[in-house]
């Protein structure tokens, strides 16, 4: 059995961009050693937006030396990349784009909810790249709904959907660059759940709404984050509420982390040539794209 070893939560949010009021779950300037190969979560919403013809969200802006993963739970959101990427991601979506040696981009909300209006809340995480992929070219995969298998969980119900990595037999569809298992659960009140992970990666269960209760005992509910201990290799817990949960697990990248705003990188020096490159154009530009406006 995996014991808890820590619980996180954020309560005060913060505006990225005019689109996306977030709470920051964990970043790797605290947790990266714990929550490897995870960087970073940023949890918009649950919220509501009115109808409006402007564009909301956040402009161009670099990122080296990792990926971000959006996860689209409600609304919509558009994104457009330097390297080519691009497309509307919705609901059940799952955008998973290697930034890596680096890209601009720029992410709004979807034209058409933007006009219709209503309830937004997503996901984004930062998972960190292994040294030797830091500088691997760009890599985008949009990952529609229907693309992304589900297992029956339990008794009641309740399944989870493999977005990357396996769960028994059922493999999900990203690519990653080290072993990663990111699972998105919706588990029915009063289901127990064993989650077979592998032993040695990392583990952790971030409640979007709803509750559990730990086997040791402990409860996390309402954007409360779980990691667990390394050793052992099942997870198990029971659900008082009907509960959305995401699970992180993946191979911890023990390697150093040294970062500055859009870059994630192993050494200072790696920083300050992230901005020359970027400054210099190497990142590319958006305007070159075709479609810009
Ligand atoms: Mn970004």
């Amino acid at each position: 059995m995996k014991k808890l070893i820590l619980k996180q939560r954020t309560d005060t949010p913060h505006w990225v961009g005019d689109g996306f009021p977030v709470r920051s779950v964990f970043n790797y300037m605290e947790h990266g050693k714990l929550m490897t190969p995870f960087l970073l979560m940023d949890y918009a919403g649950p919220t509501q937006f009115s109808p409006t013809t402007k564009r909301r969200g956040v402009g161009e802006h670099p990122h080296r030396g990792f990926e971000t993963v959006t996860i689209v739970y409600s609304g919509e959101v558009e994104h457009r990349d330097s390297s080519g990427g691009g497309g509307v991601i919705k609901p059940g979506d799952v955008q998973w784009m290697s930034a890596a040696s680096g890209v601009v981009h720029e992410e709004f909300h979807g034209k058409d909810f933007a006009q219709k209006g209503g309830d937004f809340e997503m996901i984004q995480l930062w998972v960190n790249l292994p040294a030797a992929f830091k500088m691997h070219s760009p890599r985008y995969q949009g990952l529609k709904d229907d693309s992304i298998p589900r297992y029956l969980l339990g008794n009641k119900g309740s399944f989870l959907r493999v977005i990357a990595g396996s769960f028994d037999d059922v493999e999900g569809p990203a690519k990653t660059f080290s072993p990663i298992n990111l699972w998105d659960l919706r588990v029915k009140a009063h289901d127990t759940i064993t989650l077979k992970v592998p032993a040695d990666q990392t583990a952790s269960l971030f409640v979007l709404n709803g509750e559990i209760l730990t086997e040791d005992g402990n409860s996390l509910k309402n954007a409360d984050l779980g990691l667990f201990q390394r050793n052992g290799d099942e997870l198990t817990f029971t659900a008082q509420a009907d509960s959305k949960i995401l699970f992180m697990g993946g191979e911890p990248i023990e390697e150093p982390i040294v970062g500055y705003g859009p870059f994630v990188m192993n050494t200072k020096a790696e920083i300050a040539q992230a901005f020359k490159d970027f400054e210099s154009g190497k990142m590319g530009n958006l305007s070159l794209i075709e479609g810009a406006e």
